[in-house]
């Protein structure tokens, strides 16, 4: 099944326990506006590259649009569609009050040379104007942009209107409007549903064995929170392959190896695989890599009683019901990686107030921000005896209908 068309099917599957009306089911099931325009790029050999943007708004029904832009060469219009509704419920999730959206270019942004990685962000920025603004949409990373191309858009975007306008856009740079703790705020959050989840429970973190796959920036946050909080750290892994050492392993100078090497295989401990990674015996498995990590072949073999998912989708509907059927629980990839959204909010009330917290204030709004939410979810999951993926989403999607039927009699 396509992102797309699973995307509206899990709309679908929580609309009928909400009892939603079939308008309302139609009108959150496609994007509010999906614009989709050519952008020219100038090469450095003098040549002419004419591109596909895309910008998808799924929903305004809470607030602005949010979410992140991706240049990859595989992105697709139905892609960028999906990623936009998932935006709205993470968005919701968390209750910010925000819609979803996401942008995406077609092209392979890496092989650019560092002229060209400009001009094509600035290009696609120039025809992605009349669509976004501080009040309306306002994007931020994804994959294969960053901190740079956020400062290049949001400078084009102050340009068109005239004045600086750093609420457009986040994920900037903090010396150029950014807030503190927007590095750290994806694996943050993924620590702080995690421990929200053990105190729920009256269990104790400490001690919790933990194996986390991906060791990039959200990777390597959840390992160093999580071992903070008490947890031991046992295994992790990147593209090239993992580490695994049952006595834990030494969060910074993992993360200093990896700095230095540039993976994290040759760091102490036994060398592992990704695959016997995901069926370490442990407590809890936090996939932070890629989507589908956790599959209909793997999901039987997976020991952990818990998976945070700090990947967007790393685990398949099938791997769902199998996990569901033994018993494992799944924090969500909408609750637990919701992190990042949230501090890309605080960094819009920032710029807007013309106001930079401290850091000390930003990690306890985003604390106060996910225990909230992640005890939402599992009251709902135990109100309505649903897992906590099912119930994210009924949350989520009772939120954003319940706003839209403020403003909309008709559906
Ligand atoms: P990143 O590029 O910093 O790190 C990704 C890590 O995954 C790297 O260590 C890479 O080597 C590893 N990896 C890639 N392929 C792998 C494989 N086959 N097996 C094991 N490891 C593999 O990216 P990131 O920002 O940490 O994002 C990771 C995930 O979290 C993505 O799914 C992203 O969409 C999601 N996410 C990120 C944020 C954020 O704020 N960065 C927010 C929400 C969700």
């Amino acid at each position: 099944m396509t992102a797309w068309k699973n995307a509206q099917q899990q709309l679908f599957n929580v609309a009928d326990q909400l009892g939603l009306s079939g308008s309302m089911k139609a009108f959150l099931a496609e994007p509010e506006a999906v614009h989709v325009f050519t952008v020219p790029l100038s090469m450095d050999d003098g040549s002419t590259q004419v591109l596909t943007g895309i910008r998808a708004q799924h929903s305004f029904a809470r607030g602005p649009a949010k979410g992140g832009i991706r240049f990859h060469p595989g992105v697709t219009i139905d892609e960028v569609k999906a990623l936009s509704m998932w935006m709205t419920w993470k968005c919701a999730v968390v209750n910010i009050p925000y819609g979803g959206a996401k942008g995406g270019l077609i092209i392979d942004y890496k092989a650019l040379s560092p002229h060209e990685k400009e001009r094509a962000t600035r290009a696609y920025a120039r025809r992605l104007l009349p669509y976004i603004g501080p009040d309306f949409d306002i994007p931020a990373p994804d994959v294969n942009t960053g901190g740079r191309e956020m400062a290049w858009i949001c400078d084009e975007y102050s340009h068109y209107v005239g004045h600086p306008e750093p609420a457009v856009i986040t994920g900037k740079p903090v010396e150029f409007g950014g807030s503190v703790g927007r590095i750290d705020a994806t694996g943050r959050g993924v620590a702080l549903t995690v421990q929200r989840y053990y105190e729920i429970r009256n269990e104790p973190l400490e001690r919790k064995r933990v194996v986390i796959q991906g060791f990039g920036n959200v990777g390597q946050w959840a390992a160093r929170v999580l071992s903070k909080m008490g947890a031991i750290i046992i295994a992790i892994s990147d593209s090239k392959g993992g580490v695994h050492a049952e006595e834990g392993l030494n969060v910074e100078a993992a993360i200093e190896h990896k700095e230095q090497t540039g993976r994290v295989s040759g760091f102490a401990g036994s060398e592992i695989s990704n695959e016997e990674l995901l069926e370490l015996e442990c407590d809890i498995l936090a996939p932070c890599a890629l989507d589908g990590a956790i599959h209909g072949k793997n999901a039987r073999k997976v020991k952990a009683s818990v998976i945070a998912e700090g990947a967007n989708g790393p685990t398949t509907t099938e791997a769902d019901e199998i996990l569901q059927s033994r018993k494992v629980t799944v924090l969500p990839d909408v609750l637990a990686n919701a992190g990042g959204v949230t501090v890309s909010y605080f960094e819009w009330v920032q710029n807007r107030q013309r106001l930079a917290w401290s850091v000390h204030d930003v990690h306890q709004k985003l604390r106060d921000v996910m225990r909230a939410s992640t005890d939402d979810v599992c009251r709902v999951a135990d109100d309505k005896g649903v897992n906590w993926r099912i119930a994210a989403y009924l949350l989520a999607v009772e939120r954003v209908a319940a706003a839209v039927r403020m403003t909309r009699s008709d559906i």
